[in-house]
């Protein structure tokens, strides 16, 4: 064989990572990201997301949708569920063909405010928390931390909660240990070192007067009452949580990565919010779901466990007198998640020729799931291939691969909830660096790849 053979020969036979570190970053892509930016600086809780894409349909002219409501061919429709899960979907020209579904989770991990969460000790007033989905504890200790969400009062009235985020607020945090004093600690483990019981956010330091028991808790909710008009009994019917303050940054002198707080999953969810408002001209039913409650398994009214999508492609089915059953049988879902990026800093944990690397384009995962493909609904490969020569045939670099190594760990996405109702579904989705921490990282180009391949979906035959 002839050297010139041999590279034609490797060149037609093997398999090639594509890569977009060395393809120039244009200004739609920048200004792309500019805009994601701005979303999830917006966006840090499930409630926060779903006002922002309620806000968007209705200006592109989306209506509102409750069950029961009259359904019209091409019409464009949004339905909020208990302001925490949305489910934004036109109708197409012939519902036989099956659904296009993008579903993505608006949920991130944070610090959730226990229900009886304010206490006092030593002069410090403090908040008990109850961390939401997976974390690593420690890296929640000295940042800070805006408090969000909402109380809801004995007449039924909601109180809106936003602390931290303006640059004139006042922030929390949990404090740590200095190094000087660290001996023992440092002696234990990561898993023991930080415990939920531990992770208390300091909120005050100032007594509303000396004669005062407890002093300093009173101060507390004296200024909460005055700005939000709520009492300590107020806590028992609130969500509230902590989450990182301020708002997502460039990262890296080139300006190609963004670091911010919930790129899981609103990674994915702008770019299937904004390819499903761009792919108006399909003539298929489209839907993009924004899910709650991934990161503690889907569970609840707002999980992608719940059967509110389902009744919703049922309602849609029935009203214009089409089978359901063979509807869901031929459509379509991608589900809309981040994949754990290869760090050349923890290479061990990783399998490198199955990793998803930054900057090599919109990822596919097969299947999730830990040990022996346990808890994945783990796509078959006629979809995986249909998928692939779809993103082919567009131009859409992507890449393949799973979690980590095979008995490294493990984790899930929505992907099975939806399959198991009879819908062909895979995972597709964003590489994320520091998943879960309070300051993730993804690729500018990455994540609009992912919006170009999410809207040739919407748009393909
Ligand atoms: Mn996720
Ligand atoms: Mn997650």
């Amino acid at each position: 064989m002839t050297k010139k053979e041999l590279e034609k020969t490797t060149k037609d036979l093997s398999f090639k990572r594509e890569s977009l570190a060395s393809k120039p970053m244009d200004e739609v892509i920048f200004n792309y990201a500019e805009d994601y930016k701005n979303f999830i600086d917006q966006s840090k809780t499930e409630r926060e997301a779903v006002i922002y894409a309620c806000e968007v349909l209705k200006d592109k002219g989306y209506k509102a949708f409750n069950f029961g409501d009259k359904l019209e061919k091409g019409g464009k429709y949004y339905f909020n569920n208990r302001f925490k899960s949305l489910c934004a979907f036109r109708i197409g020209n012939d519902l036989s063909n099956g659904v296009k579904l993008v579903g993505a989770h608006i949920d991130s991990p944070r610090l959730d405010i226990k229900q009886n969460p304010l206490y006092e000790k030593e002069n410090f007033a403090y908040l008990k928390t109850h961390y939401y989905g997976g974390i690593r504890k420690y890296q929640w200790t000295t940042i800070p931390l805006a408090l969000h969400g909402v109380v809801v009062k004995k007449d039924g009235a909601k109180a809106e909660v936003k602390i931290g985020e303006d640059l004139s607020d006042p922030v929390l945090c949990i404090t740590d240990l200095l190094p000087h004093l660290a001996q023992d600690q440092s002696q234990k483990t990561l898993a023991t070192a930080f415990t939920g019981e531990g992770l208390n956010l300091l909120l005050g330091s100032d007594s509303i007067s000396e004669d005062a028991d407890k002093g300093v808790k009173l101060n507390v909710l004296k200024l909460l009452n005055q700005k939000y008009g709520i009492t300590e009994t107020d806590f028992l019917s609130a969500e509230l949580c902590a989450v990182p303050a301020g708002k997502s940054r460039d990262l890296g002198l080139d300006r190609s990565m963004i670091s911010g707080y919930g790129h899981d999953d609103r990674v994915c969810a702008y770019p299937a919010l904004t390819a499903f408002l761009d792919s108006e001209k399909s003539t298929d039913t489209c839907i993009c779901l924004l899910a709650d409650k991934e990161e503690t398994g889907s569970d609840g009214v707002t999980g992608s466990q719940c059967s509110i999508l389902y009744d919703l492609i049922d309602e849609i089915c029935e009203y214009f007198g089409v089978n359901k059953n063979k509807v869901k049988m031929n459509s379509t879902c991608l589900s809309a998640d981040v994949t754990a990026a290869y760090d050349p800093l923890y290479s061990e944990v990783y399998e490198k020729n199955n990793a998803t690397y930054l900057n090599g384009g919109v990822a596919l995962c097969k299947y999730t799931g830990s040990r022996g493909k346990g808890g994945t609904s783990d796509a078959s490969c006629e979809l995986v291939g249909k998928v692939r020569s779809l993103f082919e045939s567009n131009g859409i670099v992507w890449q393949m691969g799973e979690l980590g190594k095979v008995d490294q760990g493990g984790g899930g996405t929505i992907a099975k909830y939806v399959a198991n109702h009879n819908i062909d579904t895979i995972d597709v989705g964003v590489p994320v660096l520091s998943m879960h921490s309070p300051l993730e990282v993804i690729s500018k180009k990455d994540l609009y790849e992912t919006y170009k391949a999410f809207k040739c979906f919407y748009l393909s035959k």
